[in-house]
């Protein structure tokens, strides 16, 4: 290993980003800081931060929020699962551990929600433990550092990688060694032109000696990504709209969105009238339509979504409301969690 792990934590020390979680070795915050960076930049994830720490400073007091509070403050954010597993985990903190966080790594590892690298970068950061994390940025770092040439999204890149990581972890500094080769991750080992000049472990680089920086990290191929076809219902009665809360195992549960017609491929509004489904939802109201959005789309880790809102006026009241809706006040829409999708909608047309 050399003298690099050396030259790489003084680089750090010089270079480290000034991060609110970087000042405290609170398991909590830490925790929450991993979740909130595994799907936004640090610059967006840092409001969002400071916001959730003002609200519930503590994991009991996540522990007893509420699950609608909970999603409106991660709104826009993505990944809702993420939080309300945290909210899950934070239950599970107060009932077995007295809210108390666990300190071993197979505890923090058992909480839901927590996988691999979120327990590492919890027992490594806040109680020194050597485990090592290997994000994304750690598997660029390492595949070019050590000359790694198995693909990092195969299960066998993977654990080529977290196997030479957990080798070259220094035993006395892991928490802070971890952040360091994320940071060198984040800040000069890029995906796209590394600043190979200025990198501290720069004399111990293969892809830099080989002249390899473009050709590593390799990677096997793109997750293939499902075009989904969202036909939206914009059911308004006078000062109401028509709202609708998610079940089920779909994308967004416990977020509210309108009710919806999923369809094989893109369809017409006129054609979308006749539909059954749509007929069942608004039977007796003498539907009209009012408004066609333009089309939106909406790019998830898997998903392609291509959505339309179609604004429906009824001539009747609802005989039965359909399944897991709800009328809400226009005035107090933007009360509601929702999707960043159906966000965008309301700011443009509501
Ligand atoms: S020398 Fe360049 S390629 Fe090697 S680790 Fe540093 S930034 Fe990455």
């Amino acid at each position: 290993m050399g003298d690099w792990s050396h030259k790489l934590l003084k680089w750090y020390d010089v270079n480290k980003r000034d991060l609110p979680w970087r000042a405290t070795n609170d398991p909590y915050k830490i925790w929450l800081s991993e979740v909130i960076l595994q799907q936004t930049r640090v610059n967006q994830g840092w409001d969002y931060y400071n916001r959730f720490i003002e609200k519930y400073p503590t994991v009991s007091k996540l522990a007893v929020a509420s699950e609608h509070d909970i999603l409106k403050l991660w709104q826009g954010l993505g990944y809702y699962s993420r939080a309300r597993n945290m909210h899950h985990a934070a239950k599970e903190i107060v009932a077995k551990y007295k809210g108390k966080f666990p300190i071993d790594y197979e505890s923090i590892r058992a909480l839901k929600g927590v996988g691999d690298y979120t327990a590492a970068a919890i027992t490594s950061i806040a109680f020194k433990l050597p485990y090592p994390v290997v994000d994304g940025n750690v598997l660029r770092v390492y595949s070019r550092l050590l000359g790694i040439s198995t693909p990092i999204d195969s299960t066998e890149g993977k654990k080529k990688i977290w196997e030479a990581a957990a080798e070259l972890l220094p035993k006395n500094n892991p928490g802070n060694y971890n952040q360091a080769i994320m940071e060198l991750g984040a800040l000069c080992c890029t995906p796209k032109s590394p600043n190979c000049p200025e990198c501290p472990v720069q004399l111990a680089c293969y892809a830099y000696a080989k002249k390899q920086t473009g050709m590593l990290p390799v990677k096997q191929g793109k997750t293939k990504v499902r075009d989904r076809f969202l036909n939206y219902i914009v059911v308004s009665k006078g000062d109401s709209l028509l709202l609708r809360n998610r079940k089920g195992n779909d994308i967004w549960k416990g977020l509210n969105d309108f009710p919806c017609i999923e369809t094989e491929k893109a369809i017409t509004p006129e054609n979308l009238i006749s539909n059954k489904e749509l007929k069942a939802i608004l039977s007796t109201a003498n539907p009209v339509i009012e408004s066609v959005s333009t089309p939106y789309k909406h790019i998830l880790s898997h998903q392609r979504l291509n959505a339309q809102f179609i604004k429906i006026k009824i001539g009747k009241t609802l005989k039965k409301l359909p399944n897991d809706c709800f009328w809400a006040e226009k005035k107090k829409i933007n009360q509601y969690a929702v999707p960043r999708l159906i966000e965008r909608y309301i700011s443009n047309y509501l």
